[in-house]
């Protein structure tokens, strides 16, 4: 047998990266090049920094997308009930295996042995015994005795402790509300700046989707939802939390924390296949470049793991420190898109993209209409070998459906508003492209027209036309057209 892992490369990156915003990478040319270089989503982390910066951050990435022609949606990660440390004298403090050190719910500056909490039940929700973990479980203590406002525990595991990093119960039941007031500040910050999702942190149950929901409608907004999974308590209601949401983030910090780590790929995995079954689009984050924090380099591990997120069809891949406040934020999106590339090529030359359809088994019940569809333009994209798949849809609903079935040729979707164009970034596969109300009449000539302009096809060239989805089941009429260009 012989193994060439050199192979022709596909000419359109399937999977999606997001970037982090943060001091290392909110700058002009910083956002362009990391635009250049692939990425389709930014996020602005509520959990660091001040409005007025995401404010600054958010008006670059909507100007230098605009100047750069692409469609870049931007998503907003609440807090959510995160329990955090608060701040240090000199920043941060140092915690040694075996000394006694001090959690307190006052609102006190951290000095060695001290640790103040932002979460102010922190007392209430602990009991002596139990663990506690710091800084995404690099370090543990065990709760020694409560009394009052003060947790006396000692360090099991030790390390620098900074300001502002991550205080998790796995023991605890949190009472925290799933939306603390500052998320309700921040949601209300990003509904005025008008971005294009809200991811909600430490999803607990279908509810917190709801409330989020309900409280969006409220102030007449759509924006969509990721639900990030990032607790124990939400693996119980996953399915549920899968439907109410938008889409999905596999949080792997906190789901680390709270979970063993052997249990991390099994979740991943698990969560990966219920988000594609229900047509929803699933983030990976967390540690994907971690290394690149501080090298140039990223470990090969790494790029094995971001290989393992692509052939589980993940739609988009998360970098968090990395471009935030790594030293190399380009280069983090560049090494990403490169291994995203590279995998695949060698998927797409295995058969890999499309296989669910081609291996589907026999149904027990008929599918609904759009997954049918969506099945048979990807098995006409393979046996027809097509270069584009032409999606109309306005909701980008269409789009997300059709995607789910990871066909073989690119997929550009054209609506006419700019919100869903936007949100349509994230969905594996998919070239966004707004188009004008009055050419979306005439679609057949808008997609010979579209597959050339992207240089997708060329005339003679077979393509495929979908459309008609409708969540309403009386309009509800989806079609493939099989076109010439
Ligand atoms: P989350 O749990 O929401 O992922 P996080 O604390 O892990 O929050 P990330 O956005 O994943 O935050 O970034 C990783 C680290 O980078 C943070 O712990 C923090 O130290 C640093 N960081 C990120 N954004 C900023 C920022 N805007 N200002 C300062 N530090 C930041
Ligand atoms: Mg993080
Ligand atoms: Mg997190």
């Amino acid at each position: 047998m012989k193994l060439e892992p050199k192979m022709k490369l596909l000419k359109h990156k399937r999977t999606k990266i997001i970037a982090t915003l943060g001091p290392a990478c909110a700058d002009e040319d910083s956002i362009r090049q990391m635009i250049q270089k692939g990425v389709n989503m930014f996020r602005l982390n509520m959990s660091h920094g001040e409005h007025a910066e995401h404010y600054a951050s958010y008006q670059m990435i909507r100007n230098i997308a605009a100047a750069c022609e692409k469609h870049i949606a931007v998503l907003v990660d609440l807090c959510g009930p995160k329990i955090r440390t608060g701040t240090f004298k000199n920043n941060q403090i140092l915690l040694v295996k075996g000394d006694g050190v001090t959690i307190t719910m006052r609102d006190v500056e951290g000095k060695p042995g001290l640790i103040p909490s932002q979460y102010k039940s922190l007392a209430y929700d602990v009991a002596v015994g139990q663990r506690i973990f710091l800084a995404d479980g690099v370090m543990e203590l065990v709760v020694e005795k409560v009394e009052g406002t003060e947790v006396y525990c000692r360090v099991l595991q030790g390390g620098m402790l900074s300001n502002h990093k991550g205080i998790n119960l796995p023991d605890s039941v949190v009472s925290a509300p799933s939306m603390t007031e500052k998320d309700y500040d921040d949601a209300m910050f990003a509904v005025g700046l008008g971005v294009d999702f809200l991811a909600l942190s430490f999803v607990r149950h279908v509810d917190d989707i709801h409330l989020l929901r309900a409280w969006l409608e409220q102030q007449g907004s759509n924006i969509g939802i990721i639900a990030k999974i990032e607790r124990p308590e939400a693996l119980d209601d996953a399915c549920a939390i899968i439907e109410a949401a938008d889409a999905i983030m596999v949080a792997r910090g906190d789901l680390g924390v709270e979970l063993p780590p052997e249990q991390v790929p099994i979740t991943q995995d698990m969560l990966i296949k219920e988000a594609r079954k229900q047509c929803k689009p699933v983030i990976v984050a967390t540690q994907v470049l971690e290394s690149m924090i501080e090298h140039a380099r990223p470990t090969r591990a790494e790029a094995t793991d971001i290989f393992h997120s692509v052939s589980s069809s993940a739609d988009a891949i998360m970098l968090s420190g990395e471009t935030a406040v790594g030293h190399y934020p380009v280069k983090a999106v560049e090494m990403m898109a490169r291994v995203i590339i590279n995998a695949e090529a060698y998927l797409w030359h295995q058969g890999a993209f499309c296989s669910a359809a081609v291996k589907g088994k026999a149904h027990q019940s008929a599918l609904p209409f759009g997954n049918a569809v969506a099945r048979s333009t990807s098995l006409l994209s393979r046996d027809l070998m097509v270069h584009g798949i032409v999606v109309l849809s306005e909701s980008g609903w269409t789009t997300v459906t059709v995607s789910s079935e990871r066909p073989e040729a690119p997929i550009l979707a054209v609506t006419s508003s700019e919100e869903t164009c936007r949100r349509m970034s994230l969905i594996w596969g998919v070239i966004p492209v707004l188009a004008e109300v009055e050419d979306m009449g005439n679609h057949v000539a808008l997609a010979k027209r579209l597959v050339q302009t992207y240089s997708l096809a060329k005339k003679g060239d077979p393509i495929l036309l979908v459309q008609g989805f409708h969540r309403d089941e009386a309009n509800n009429c989806p079609s493939i057209m099989v076109l010439k260009v």
